[in-house]
């Protein structure tokens, strides 16, 4: 829990009279939200929500809520898991105060929360009063052999709209609760895994409904944002559209990376350090920004996005946030932040700095 005092601090605060770029931090606890601010982070660019469901007492209702064929059944268990969302992000708005907070809507690969012992399976059926033999076959059906190409992001928001609606809510009446205490809260929704403009389109309308509820009910209410990530190729290639349902675009440039090299995050690194003895191949793409890549697929998406929406609020939420170069790159391109996990910050905001020093430079 390294505080940035002394001379340290002193010369990170010149670090920050210098740098453009806006240093967030990735974040889906209070504990790291607060190490974050720590290091010197100045929002939240991705609060991830998947391992929010993990925890003991939620995954029962976590897998009615993926498992059973009735949308009745879903939104039971949805609503045992709403006080919890909402207490989630209670917390991390408390710890951030003023500071921009963008929560990501659920983005697991799906097989995580499928049960594979035949005693979870059993408990599920018992609870939902249905056959162990149907429950079986619903859970044959959801696997999937290819999980991080498949129902994940926001196509899990298509085919199950009501977690979308759930986490909105939880993220507008946990902002609602706080307004008395911070007046300026003004929470950013972010769509995973976007690529094409329908699927932002249809996941917003949804939640923008369901926020208009909360709102009513409450006879109050605060401003938000919803944007989306942009990590699937299509989606950096069809930027000019999206841009014009988007308040901002993030760059997951792990997937993107995935997806435009055709790597596997999980598995590359294992054979490319062969690979890169070979000379073939002579850097690590999820460590540095690709920019005749990756990147060139993030330039066009700025230009586009910003030629259809000039308000547009850009960032970069994966771990590239975080590498120096990648930081430079991000700046040149004229980003609005760059977000890494929190013991990454001092760096990144180093890395800002600098980069404005070497562009001054040239
Ligand atoms: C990304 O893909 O770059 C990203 C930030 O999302 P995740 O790592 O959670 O897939
Ligand atoms: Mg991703």
């Amino acid at each position: 829990k390294a505080e940035l005092s002394g001379k340290f601090g002193k010369f990170m605060e010149w670090v920050n009279e210098v740098k453009r770029l806006g240093v967030y931090t990735n974040a889906d606890t209070p504990r790291d939200a607060k190490q974050g601010r720590i290091f010197g982070a100045e929002g939240i660019g991705l609060c991830r929500t998947e391992h929010m469901f993990f925890s003991e007492n939620r995954i029962p209702a976590v897998r009615r809520m993926i498992i059973s064929r009735s949308l009745e059944e879903r939104v039971k268990a949805l609503n045992e898991l709403l006080p919890m969302q909402r207490e989630d992000f209670y917390g991390i708005f408390k710890e951030m105060r003023e500071y921009p907070v963008v929560i990501r809507l659920l983005d697991p690969p799906l097989h995580e929360f499928l049960p594979k012992e035949e005693k979870d399976l059993q408990d599920i059926a018992n609870s939902m009063g249905i056959s162990y033999e149907d429950i079986r076959d619903r859970v044959i059906e959801l696997e999937e052999f290819n999980p991080m190409l498949g129902h994940r992001g926001c196509r899990l928001a298509v085919s199950y709209p009501e977690i979308a609606r759930m986490q909105a809510r939880a993220i507008i009446e946990a902002a609602i609760e706080i307004k008395s205490e911070v007046p300026n809260i003004k929470p950013e929704i972010m769509v995973p895994l976007v690529g094409h403009i329908n699927e932002l389109k249809f996941v917003k309308e949804q939640m923008v409904d369901e926020i208009n509820k909360v709102f009513a009910e409450k006879g109050e209410k605060v401003e938000y944002l919803i944007g989306t990530m942009i990590e699937v190729p299509r989606a950096a290639l069809t930027a000019d559209q999206i841009a014009t349902e988007a308040d901002f675009f993030s760059f997951g440039t792990n997937d993107l990376t995935q997806m435009t090299f055709g790597f596997s995050r999980d598995d590359s690194s294992r054979f490319l350090a062969d690979y890169n003895n070979k000379k073939v191949f002579d850097f690590a793409p999820f460590e540095q920004v690709d920019q005749i890549g990756v990147g060139k697929l993030m330039k066009m998406a700025v230009e586009d996005g910003r030629k259809s929406n000039p308000d547009l609020i850009l960032g970069i939420c994966g771990e590239h946030g975080g590498d120096p170069s990648s930081v430079e790159f991000c700046n040149a391109l004229g980003l609005t932040y760059v977000s890494c996990s929190p013991y990454r910050v001092p760096i990144a905001r180093l890395a800002a700095a600098q980069a404005v020093i070497k562009q001054k430079q040239k």
